[in-house]
């Protein structure tokens, strides 16, 4: 069976046309656009690259930047006087700090302090104990997007199985949580988890999240399943994915690509959650 290809980038792009036609909505009511601000600290060229496509991204939708830099020996104290003064900025709908941030500094702390009703990255502790609760909110960007896609790809999560692999908070419990309220029966897996390649056979919805290039082979995969590969990895050979693509698209149903597969959704969402970020703050006393 050949799987079709779940096309990240054509979803990615009409979600960032729906937001665009939101933000001229939003400037046509309150005759301002809504604002994402981005904190890049230090000067790895990974974040930057992400930094860039995110504000560039903001741009082409008609969301104003503001981007902010601080070189890698800044103190922490000056990140934190940023943030509460973005915080306290109504142009700012939405404020991401790009993670890591240098060794000297908490990023789990320094994204704690950012506001959340402007937590467009859904990462602090409000925006995951809504998450975990069940209630609306701010959505992390690529489990959102995930969700999105496994839309697209007609998949039946009601009483589906799915394997998540991978348990961290920017992902893989974040993505667990919304299987779950999607009414999967969600099972995460770490590297501590036994027999990996048994458990992931029982997916009927298999999502890779790990950071290692090609570690999920055909035999892991239930003939049939929807398979998410979320794993960016960079290799001599160009970009790779934590799923070995070429084998397992003869037995899934449906694969996403790396490229091309989840990394565009995941700044398209970012600009959603921005605009609904700055839906949130016009209305007072509205709440996540
Ligand atoms: P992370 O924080 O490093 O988490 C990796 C997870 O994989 C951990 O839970 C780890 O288990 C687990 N793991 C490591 N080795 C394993 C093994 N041999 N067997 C089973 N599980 C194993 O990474 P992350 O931030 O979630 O990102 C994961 C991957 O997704 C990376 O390649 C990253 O670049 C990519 N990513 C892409 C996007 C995008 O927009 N496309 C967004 C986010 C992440 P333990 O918890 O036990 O250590």
């Amino acid at each position: 069976m050949a799987a079709s290809i779940i096309d990240g980038k054509a979803v990615a792009a009409r979600v960032r046309a729906e937001v665009a036609t939101e933000v001229e909505r939003f400037v046509a009511e309150f005759g301002r656009a809504p604002g994402l601000a981005t904190i890049l600290v230090g000067d790895d060229p990974a974040s930057a690259v992400y930094v860039n496509g995110k504000q560039k991204a903001s741009a082409e939708v008609g969301i104003q930047g503001f981007d902010h830099r601080l070189p890698a020996d800044a103190s922490e104290d000056e990140v934190i006087a940023l943030i509460e003064r973005l915080n306290a900025d109504d142009d700012v709908s939405g404020i991401l700090c790009q993670l890591p941030v240098p060794d000297h500094m908490d990023g789990v702390k320094l994204t704690g302090l950012i506001d959340p009703y402007k937590d467009v990255d859904g990462l602090t502790p409000l925006s995951a104990g809504y998450l975990a609760l069940g209630r609306e909110g701010l959505r992390p960007s690529t489990p959102e997007g995930v969700m999105i896609l496994l839309d697209e790809a007609g998949a039946q999560l009601e009483g589906a199985e799915a394997v998540v692999i991978g348990r961290s908070n920017l992902f893989g419990k974040p993505m667990a949580q919304l299987l779950l309220k999607s009414n999967a029966t969600v099972t995460t897996c770490h590297s501590r988890t036994r027999d990996l390649p048994g458990v992931c056979r029982r997916a009927d919805v298999l999502i890779a999240a790990v950071g290692r290039a090609r570690m999920v082979k055909a035999d892991w995969v239930k003939p049939g399943a929807i398979v998410i590969d979320v794993g960016t990895n960079r290799l001599e050979d160009g970009l790779s994915g934590d799923v070995a693509f070429d084998e397992v698209s003869d037995v899934a149903s449906a694969i996403t690509p790396v490229p091309g597969g989840v990394g565009p959704m995941t700044i398209a969402c970012l600009l959603r959650n921005t605009v609904k970020a700055a839906r949130l703050a016009a209305h007072s006393g509205a709440t996540v």
